[in-house]
């Protein structure tokens, strides 16, 4: 394979931020944290959960994020937990997409310096 130019490394870059802003802009609900799916108990010693597991109540959806330096946890719908699944993923593929932007700013500021020398 030829070795590249610093031009053609540059448009590289260029043209990959491009594609990145393009994804980005794709992406619309953005939440951090975890979703837990969890079945509980009543605490009622007549009603069947207590005894069989598979009587317990739920599914419960609960949301875990930071806010604030804190950690919260606050229960949601199933209606609601539909849209943070999807919420959630955005949020990981946006962290992928701003470190690949990172790295491709770096490149760009590399070859900047490069051709000053
Ligand atoms: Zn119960």
């Amino acid at each position: 394979m030829p070795k590249r130019s610093p031009q053609q490394i540059a448009e590289q870059a260029h043209s990959r931020i491009a594609a990145l802003r393009s994804e980005l802009s794709a992406l619309d609900y953005v939440c951090s944290g975890t979703l837990l799916e969890r079945m509980k108990t009543c605490g009622s010693p007549a009603c069947r959960c207590a005894h069989d597991p598979a009587a317990r109540h739920g599914p419960y959806y609960e949301w875990g994020h930071m806010k604030a330096g804190k950690l919260l946890h606050r229960l949601v719908s199933a209606e609601q937990a539909v849209l943070l699944r999807r919420a959630i993923g955005n949020y990981r593929r946006l962290k992928k997409l701003l470190r690949s932007w990172e790295a491709e700013t770096e490149r760009l500021i590399d070859l900047s310096a490069a051709r000053k020398r």
